[in-house]
């Protein structure tokens, strides 16, 4: 046991010059935790001698672990465009720019500057979205669910909420209609069976203790063959007709019509608005290619209610959010769809993508085998299930190693490809024009080694 006395004293062992650009606490606290596993490994002889520069390593290694950002830059040359574990929609590098100044100073987020006096947080992006969808009034909270869980709350708390068989979705991170129902106090009236749905089978179940008529999206399967659901139009209607309130909780919710005749199968949220219903509502970061949020349309005397509940106080977004989300539903309103990342890659045509796969193909032509390949993709995030879109990749082969090794590879330097018929592809409807540059030295990094 003389090993553990030549441990080193904490205090002079952190006086170590090795250290000297390092947070002092910092260093105690890894070091001290790092003695004590030496301790212990003394003690059960694990170990029979002790090196302290190979010490002073591991504390800087372990220093360097914990200081590092954990969130990094990643490629995105999978094609799937609103890709959920890559952080969904991007935001275009002007407008958040513009964006900056908002959060690195004060501003007037609950302040009305006319009148010096308390303002409304969600009154600066109201009058741009009414505009913008044609809605009487709008609502901003943290995501689509807490959209959901917030409208069920309010309005069906231990009351019946009508929903299709068809349309009791699960959505990635554990969101299932039936659970979050059942958390808001609202209870699930399921109707119809799991492939068809008619109007009569909602016309049926309305008793005096239905608070609303639901629709869901579909947003990642779809129910082919006989097969039959009611549109948001017909529920409106029978909502009306029956004094209830219908709400269609449409997940993605797009403004600008989709290309590659998808917009046949999926109406816009403007499409839905003509209809004038009770509220419905969509994520921030799917097709409409903003920030993380819930948006909630519909009539003035449903979203004024939406907003005396207490929960909004828990559901409310950042001034950053907000700031974000008036710049991109500017850019709607005026067209200027290139700042919206999002939609940018949605319209880029096949020749374009050719174009940058070209260059890509040039720079790297003498370091690997490489060929443009026509493919297909997805818009991703739950926004049109199996439907793919046309899109353009460069196959890469390096010698020696199989498709899950260049993956692998190219997947350690932060760029995400797919693998397609045994073959490693970067799908270049999502990868930036920026970019190109990057993955040719990143690829140059992994052929030389
Ligand atoms: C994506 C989605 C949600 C959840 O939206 P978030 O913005 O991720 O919270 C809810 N409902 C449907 C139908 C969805 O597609």
């Amino acid at each position: 046991m003389i090993l553990l006395k030549s441990i080193p004293k904490v205090d002079k062992f952190v006086s170590n010059p090795a250290f000297k650009n390092c947070s002092k606490q910092l260093i105690i606290s890894i070091v001290k935790e790092l003695f004590e596993n030496l301790r212990e490994e003394i003690l059960s002889q694990r170990i029979d001698s002790i090196n302290e520069e190979e010490l002073v390593s591991k504390t800087l290694d372990k220093y360097n672990q914990i200081t590092s950002s954990s969130l990094k830059k990643v490629i995105n040359a999978t094609g799937v465009i609103i890709h959920t574990n890559l952080g969904r929609s991007l935001i275009d590098k002007n407008v958040f720019d513009r964006v900056k100044e908002i959060a690195t100073s004060y501003n007037n987020l609950e302040y009305n500057l006319e009148e010096g006096k308390r303002g409304e947080r969600y009154a600066h992006i109201s009058k741009i979205i009414c505009k913008l969808l044609g809605c009487e009034d709008v609502l901003i909270v943290n995501n689509n669910a807490s959209a959901v869980f917030l409208v069920l709350n309010t309005f069906a708390k231990n009351k019946e909420v009508i929903v299709s068989r068809g349309e009791l979705v699960e959505i990635g991170g554990s969101f299932r209609i039936p659970d979050v129902m059942n958390s808001s106090g609202a209870i699930l009236k399921e109707i119809g069976t799991t492939n068809k749905t008619h109007t009569k089978d909602y016309l049926n179940s309305i008793n005096e203790n239905t608070a609303m008529l639901m629709k869901v999206h579909k947003s990642n399967y779809s129910i082919e063959g006989f097969s039959q659901e009611v549109g948001f139009e017909k529920i409106i209607d029978m909502a009306n007709e029956n004094s209830l309130i219908d709400y269609y909780d449409m997940g993605s919710g797009h403004i600008v019509d989709l290309p590659y005749g998808l917009q046949n199968k999926e109406p816009s949220v403007l499409d839905y608005m003509k209809f004038n219903p009770s509220l419905l509502s969509f994520s921030g970061d799917k097709l409409l290619g903003s920030v993380q949020a819930g948006i909630i349309v519909g009539k003035k005397k449903y979203i004024e209610k939406l907003k005396k509940n207490q929960l909004l106080r828990m559901l409310r977004v950042d001034k950053l959010t907000l700031a974000l989300l008036e710049e991109n539903m500017k850019a709607l309103l005026l067209e200027k769809y290139e700042e919206i990342p999002t939609l940018k890659m949605l319209f880029k045509t096949t020749d374009e993508l050719k174009e940058n796969a070209t260059k890509l193909k040039n720079e790297i032509d003498s370091l690997c085998k490489c060929s443009l390949v026509n493919t297909s993709t997805l818009i991703g995030g739950g926004t049109t299930p199996n439907q793919r879109i046309p899109s353009v990749a460069l196959s890469i082969q390096i010698k020696n190693y199989k498709p899950n090794k260049i993956e692998q590879l190219f997947r350690e330097n932060k760029i995400i490809g797919r693998i397609e018929n045994d073959k490693f592809l970067l799908d270049f409807k999502t990868i930036q024009d920026d970019e190109i540059k990057i993955i040719v030295e990143k690829i140059k990094e992994i052929i030389n080694g």
